[in-house]
């Protein structure tokens, strides 16, 4: 028997996609085999911060690529050092650990929470605090943290020493706290689970309640770090700082990166032989992180993604007035987008893409708005356009 199958099949089933495959992206425009071209508002999930093929991230790649791509983490890589240290001289943090994904980051991360512990001769505070509708990935601990049953289910046994708390609600999370607590993770502004800012008070009470007792706070900013928002870190809307926190997603435009940073006080035990990654913060991915940073830190920039933000939010609400059988309501900052809809946001994401223009789904029926950071007003005013169409065919 011949176990020659066509690609799709030899593909495990985790994912569904659409029959549809790219050949080539310029900037915003994804351009598909069948040469149908789309605007992408998906951009792989906030990934391609700056679009695709940008030729600053291209020549990054291909400069060091030309060169030497690993080395492992045994020896001093330079172009990952200057990346660390342009994140923690832009950041509360005063070093990083890199790694290849958001899981792996937040890995990172409820490691450091548990650790710091037991460094200060508490070992059995091991419980972590995560949230409702969280999304932290796809490992053992990460969704353990989230708990969300969807993905936790046939994976974990009992009790991982998890806790979760509805996001929103300070005093349930004061209640939770208990002398096994090792520390709490959230998402500044949540994302799969539906487009959820934390207000800046309940931000700053977690604050107050890491303090009060003890333990560490982390936010994990995989999606609403590296300038989604128009600030470079989400918490910075917050007027507070937190001990550790987890980026990837836009950190290298597409290229695969990711870092868990934190203060003095939560990595002073990440001593050496603590933890590891063999690709984790390799050249390829240290000379692109720093293209990305390079982009991200020019003068102006952040400003502009907020500047596009408010335009086309204010776009946003033109349409939920005039489409109100559709469209409920805009959330998020920045560039970070849900449109809640009334009609199933499945039907809405289907008609956008066979439109041309690719979105993300989320939870509470929303949809997503993702745009490359560098997004043109004429591309969103496109984007836009399509959106207007595609409500009044879904509710003529
Ligand atoms: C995507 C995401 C992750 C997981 O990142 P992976 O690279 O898929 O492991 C974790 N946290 C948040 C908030 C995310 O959006």
């Amino acid at each position: 028997m011949s176990n020659v199958l066509p690609g799709r099949e030899a593909m495990m089933t985790t994912y569904n996609p659409p029959n549809i495959a790219f050949e080539k992206g310029e900037g915003t425009w994804l351009f598909a085999e069948d040469g149908k071209k789309y605007l992408d508002f998906y951009s792989g999930i906030a990934v391609c911060a700056f679009g695709h093929a940008h030729p600053h991230l291209v020549k990054a790649l291909k400069d060091q690529a030309d060169k030497f791509w690993h080395c492992s983490n045994m020896f001093r890589i330079t172009q990952t050092e200057t990346l660390a240290q342009r994140l923690t001289e832009n950041s509360f943090a005063t070093s990083v650990f890199f790694s290849n994904s958001g899981a792996e980051s937040n890995e990172c991360g409820l490691k450091i929470l548990r650790k710091y512990q037991e460094s200060k001769g508490r070992p059995e505070r091991k419980r972590i605090i995560g949230m409702s509708n969280a999304f932290h990935g796809r490992t053992m601990g990460t969704i353990g943290a989230a708990g969300n049953p969807a993905h936790t289910a046939g994976f974990l046994m009992d009790d991982e020493g998890y806790d979760q708390v509805p996001f929103g609600d300070l005093a349930a999370l004061e209640a939770a706290i208990t002398d096994k607590t090792a520390g709490i993770i959230f998402e500044p502004i949540q994302g799969e689970g539906g487009i959820r800012p934390a207000p800046a008070e309940y931000v700053q009470g977690i604050r107050a309640l890491c303090d009060k007792h003890d333990i560490l706070m982390m936010v994990d900013e995989v999606q609403c770090g590296m300038g989604r928002t128009g600030k470079l870190f989400a918490y910075e809307w917050s007027g507070v700082e937190p001990d550790v926190m987890s980026l990837a997603k836009g950190m290298g435009g597409g290229f695969p990166v990711g870092a868990c940073l934190a203060n003095d006080k939560a990595a002073e035990a990440m001593i050496f032989g603590t933890h590891g990654s063999t690709f984790g913060g390799n050249p390829l991915a240290g000379a692109v992180g720093n293209a990305v940073m390079d982009l991200m830190m020019e003068d102006g920039f952040l400003a502009s993604v907020t500047e596009k933000a408010n335009k086309v939010r204010a776009q946003l609400e033109e349409l939920i007035a005039k489409h109100p059988k559709a469209l409920v309501s805009v959330h998020g900052i920045g560039l970070m987008i849900g449109l809640k809809c009334v009609v199933p946001n499945g039907d809405m994401l289907l008609e956008l893409r066979d439109q041309g223009l690719l979105c993300a789904k989320s939870g509470d029926n929303q949809i997503r708005f993702l745009p490359p950071l560098n997004v043109s007003n004429e591309e969103l005013d496109k984007a836009i356009e399509v959106l207007d169409r595609v409500c009044s065919k879904l509710t003529a």
